[in-house]
């Protein structure tokens, strides 16, 4: 029978991240990880010879320059790089809009569509950078609870952006700052990540507010991918963490939470083993932990009941493909460029936006008992595929034919082959199909 001080359940980041810090206070740490490998949903998996993917998550960004710096994981291997552009928006009429890390550059993008808009485009930059001010301190701090967030505003302007935050849809936000559908529809991709509701619906606004908090290398907003493919980030930490002392045990699924006396005290694993720990910190997420790693008398009743509802319905797919070339569009040729180098947005009008939102969770166990808009229930018939959020990138430090792809094989030609030469303007028409991926 092993001990240790602590127990992590779980070497996916997150777990890592905790051993790492833990060991480092100078506890003995020891990992459980059911899998063969650490990494999670951050993997990097080879789909087909020579095409190495991050098989789930993919994009970087949200992952703090603080932890990089504390557990020192450049020294490990860490090697982050940020896109710019940010993103690609290519439209049927063969245009397109480029969302830069530079906000002036993004400004003359948007001048393509509509002066009025690029003129408001520093006014909307600087609201989001009130917003960052306000939330990117209390992003490694424990949560704070709602009532004191609101305390924590000063003065009714901050009161005023935050309610519009909180109770605007996404388009109604979009609409104070911007005319062209286009434009407002390169931004709106972004608000349908990680829910079941369209730019139409109340609360979408805050979701935009996630896209701030990208940061590669201190660059704010920055979003961009990880030299090797996602994995390479559980693997630095996994080095990381042994360096200082933390085991990993892999192939070792936790099946109970041990409790004496009303506080864990250690795990069994499957086959029977048990291991004592004075803390045990599960990283499986909670359902799993208290539904199924604890015995049903070992949590009060309405604890179990309130983690019983928490509603666990995902709301991404994501699909790898190899590709046999760089994609292309009306808007932009196969030939590489800027257009693959950051994320594709799919996703050319609000309605468009809405319209794919919503046929997502009619597809999803949850749809029957979601409300659609009226205006999703009115633009629905129209149109046949979904948004989609997609990367085409070589995985950098990985085989240089590596590439990786996320979303449709071929989201607006049928013929990808002829697409080398670029065709006229406006002669696409909507796909008849198509998939992608967020995260
Ligand atoms: C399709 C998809 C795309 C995504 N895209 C992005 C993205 O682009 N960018 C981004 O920042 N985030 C993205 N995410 C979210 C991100 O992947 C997760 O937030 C992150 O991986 C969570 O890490 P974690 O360590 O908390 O949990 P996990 O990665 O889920 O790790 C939990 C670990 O616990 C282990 N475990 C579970 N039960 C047991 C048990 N009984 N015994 C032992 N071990 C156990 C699991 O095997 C796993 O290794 C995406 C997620 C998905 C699914």
């Amino acid at each position: 029978m092993v001990s240790a001080d602590i127990i992590v359940i779980g070497a996916g980041h997150n777990g890592l991240v905790a051993a790492n810090y833990l060991a480092k206070a100078g506890l003995r740490v020891l990992v459980v990880e059911r899998s063969d490998r650490v990494g999670g949903a951050c993997v990097t998996d080879e789909i087909a010879p020579g095409f190495k993917v991050s098989a789930a998550a993919y994009v970087s960004g949200l992952f703090r320059p603080q932890i990089i710096e504390d557990l020192e994981l450049a020294k490990f291997g860490l090697r982050q790089v940020a896109f710019d552009p940010q993103g690609f928006c290519p439209f049927p009429d063969g245009k397109y809009l480029m969302l830069w890390s530079d906000g002036e550059k993004t400004a003359r993008e948007i001048a393509k569509f509509s002066k009025k808009d690029a003129a408001a485009y520093p006014e909307y930059e600087a609201m989001w950078a009130e917003v960052y001010d306000l939330v990117e301190p209390m992003l490694l701090a424990p949560p704070v609870p709602i009532a004191e967030l609101v305390s924590l505003l000063r003065g009714p302007e901050a009161e005023d952006l935050l309610r519009r935050l909180l109770f605007y849809s996404a388009e109604e936000l979009l609409d104070e700052y911007f005319e062209s559908d286009q434009v407002k529809a390169a931004f709106a991709n972004e608000s349908v990540i990680g829910h079941f509701s369209g730019p139409s619906a109340p609360g979408t606004a805050f979701t935009l507010a996630h896209n701030l908090l990208g940061n590669i290398d201190g660059q704010v907003g920055g979003w961009g991918l990880v030299l090797g493919g996602m994995g390479a980030l559980p693997d630095a930490l996994a080095a990381a963490a042994r360096a200082r002392g933390v085991e990993i045990l892999l192939r070792s699924p936790v099946e109970r939470v041990r409790v004496r006396g009303g506080r864990a005290v250690g795990v069994r694993l499957e086959g029977g083993r048990t291991i004592d720990a004075k803390v045990v910190v599960s990283t499986a997420d909670p359902k799993r932990t208290f539904l199924q790693m604890l015995e049903p008398d070992q949590l009060p009743a309405e604890f179990r009941r309130s983690v019983g509802a928490i509603k666990m319905h995902g709301a991404a797919m994501k699909v790898n493909c190899a590709l046999s070339e760089l994609p292309c569009w009306n808007a932009a040729d196969g030939t590489p460029g800027p257009q693959h180098r950051g994320s594709t947005y799919i996703g050319p009008s609000i309605d468009y936006v809405e319209d794919a939102s919503i046929r997502g969770s009619r597809s999803s166990r949850r749809a029957s008992s979601i409300r659609p808009s009226r205006r999703a229930e009115s633009t629905r018939s129209r149109s046949t595929c979904s948004t989609a959020r997609t990367t085409w990138h070589p995985v950098p430090g990985t085989n240089s034919r590596s590439r990786t792809g996320t979303g449709s094989l071929r989201p607006w030609r049928s013929t990808p082959r002829t697409c080398r030469r670029r065709s006229s303007p406006g002669t696409s028409s909507r796909p008849s199909t198509s998939s992608g991926g967020s995260g």
